[in-house]
């Protein structure tokens, strides 16, 4: 194992006084691992219907309890999470269908204590500004139930793709964007209700569970990833609405980063914090790790999550409420622009008319979508899909779409990718499948596990019987497609994502 960077020790060693002891033990102990239900469960929304003109999608769980195999997997629950355990230390549940179809997330329990303080609720606007992998996107679609807009955004070309294939197979609804945040907040001033601004950080809260963490760490990477914080959160509370929440996290112990920075937030802008509750293993912030100001004094309002008081890793989270407006100038000086040279652009508009291209689409659209879903369940806007060329998207504000191309915003995905025309026929995304339910599939062709491993690796499957596309699942929780043609029902699973490494966890 990575030793400890000396300079850390001697660092923690001075912070903590007598604590260090406890603190370095933890560090040695095997990190535990959490799981979070997202298909299983109480999500289920079933006041939402079909007629509500901003649902993006169906009530998002089966009518299935969690099986028992799965259930077994489970240990403790988490405190501070609705369906969420801490796993078995033995668990093969990362190499089961049931990661692979998005119904579990693996996450470690501290990184789970972040949605619920920023408390994302159906019908908002949400932005998650710093969203690869998608831990914490993921957890914020499920609440929001399909209602609303969730934007995720990241500004790496390759953890984007983990992002995009984390909301898919979870079957949640997102614009998903590849930008800096500067360029964001140009298109989108002003236009959230809640933000999470989950920050690149020095990562000294990873070191147990991730030794490379302590190869990347130096002394001087806490004040390097402090500059950068307080940029991102600058241009983050400029897409802010004024009332609004903006949580503030990060997975490290340095106080430059975390108290410190959250002081310069408070003195820099018109915001103020919020109390968050205290679970065991939590702790109030540090004012006297920030200077011990006046202003400082507020930090008991965030929290502390220690790996040697809790069941997680290091983790600091912060809530803001904005009071007014932040604009771009009213930040100048504190923020810096990720091109210079680039003209400062017109302010986009407010929230124009929904421009939703619908030319390309025939008549048998709808007739199309019925063949596959209930029609009663059928979500509007997937009536009215937003199309791209070929591919059509259920998205929650085409505007927002057209704000974001036109300030040269990489749209990677507008919205839940459902289909795709080609010669004047559609075929079915696997993303459609992922956001489909038991409760609204038409043609369900249903797998056991060992089926099912099969055919996440691409292997041939038995004829059903059944014609035309059929919904394939296992325990009512989506798996992907497959299609009927005369004799025999072809393994439509994306190339992509085959998996051969899975195991059964029946026995
Ligand atoms: N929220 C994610 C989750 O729960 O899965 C984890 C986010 S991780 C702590 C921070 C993310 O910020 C990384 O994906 C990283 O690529 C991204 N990032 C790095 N530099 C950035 C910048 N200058 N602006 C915005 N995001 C940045």
């Amino acid at each position: 194992m990575t030793e400890l960077p000396a300079a850390f020790v001697t660092m923690m060693k001075e912070r903590l006084g007598p604590e260090w002891p406890h603190f370095y033990e933890a560090l040695r102990r095997p990190p535990v691992r959490g799981v979070r239900l997202q298909r299983f469960g109480h999500a289920a929304n079933p006041a939402a219907s079909a007629s509500d003109g901003l649902q993006l999608a169906l009530a998002h769980a089966t009518q299935t309890a969690v099986p028992s195999e799965l259930r077994a997997q489970f240990l403790n629950s988490i405190p501070w999470y609705d369906d969420a355990f801490v796993l078995r230390p033995d668990s093969l549940l990362g190499h089961s269908v049931w990661i692979v179809n998005g119904a579990c997330y693996i996450q470690e329990p501290s990184a789970m204590a972040v949605v619920p303080a920023l408390d994302p609720q159906p019908g908002e606007w949400v932005l998650d500004l710093c969203a690869a992998p998608g831990g914490k996107a993921t957890a914020i679609g499920r609440r929001m139930q399909g209602r609303g807009l969730l934007l995720a955004n990241e500004v790496h070309p390759t953890r984007v793709r983990a992002l995009v294939e984390n909301l898919e197979r979870a079957g949640i609804p997102a614009c998903i964007t590849q930008a800096q945040p500067d360029r964001l907040a140009d298109a989108l001033p002003q236009q959230f209700d809640a933000i999470l601004v989950d920050a690149p950080c020095s990562g000294e809260g990873m070191f147990r569970k991730d030794p490379d963490a302590r190869l990347h760490w130096s002394a001087t990477s806490p004040e390097v990833c402090a500059a950068r914080q307080r940029q991102i959160l600058a241009h983050a509370l400029r897409m802010l609405r004024p009332g609004g929440r903006l949580v503030y996290s990060t997975c490290t112990f340095n106080p430059i980063e975390n108290e410190q920075v959250v002081t310069w937030a408070l003195r820099q802008f018109p915001v103020e914090l919020e109390d968050l509750p205290t679970w065991p293993g939590w702790e109030a912030g540090r004012p006297d790790w920030a200077g011990n100001s006046p202003v400082s004094h507020e930090l008991v309002k965030t929290r502390r999550l220690w790996p040697h008081k809790g069941v997680g890793e290091g983790h600091f989270i912060a809530r803001f409420r904005l009071l007014d407006a932040v604009s771009e100038t009213s930040c100048k000086g504190s923020i810096r622009r990720t091109d210079r040279r680039r003209q400062a652009r017109p302010r986009p508009l407010p929230r124009r008319a929904d421009r939703r291209q619908t030319s390309r689409l025939t008549a048998d659209w709808p007739r199309w979508l019925a063949e596959l879903i209930l029609e009663e369940h059928i979500p509007p806007v997937w009536r009215n899909p937003y199309s791209r060329g070929p591919q059509l998207y259920a998205v929650a504000d085409g505007a927002l779409v057209a704000d974001l191309e036109a300030a040269g915003v990489h749209v990677v995905r507008p919205g839940l990718w459902l289909a795709t025309a080609a010669d004047g026929r559609y075929q079915p995304q696997h993303a459609l499948a992922m956001a489909l339910t038991d409760r609204v599939a038409r043609h369900p062709l249903i797998l056991d596990e060992g089926d099912a491993i099969r055919y996440l690796s691409g292997e041939s499957l038995a004829d059903s019987g059944q014609r035309g596309w059929l919904w394939v699942q296992i325990q009512g929780c989506p798996l992907g497609w497959a299609k009927g043609v005369a004799g025999r029902t072809n393994n439509v699973y994306p190339k992509g994502l085959r998996r051969t490494d899975l195991v059964r966890l029946t026995n």
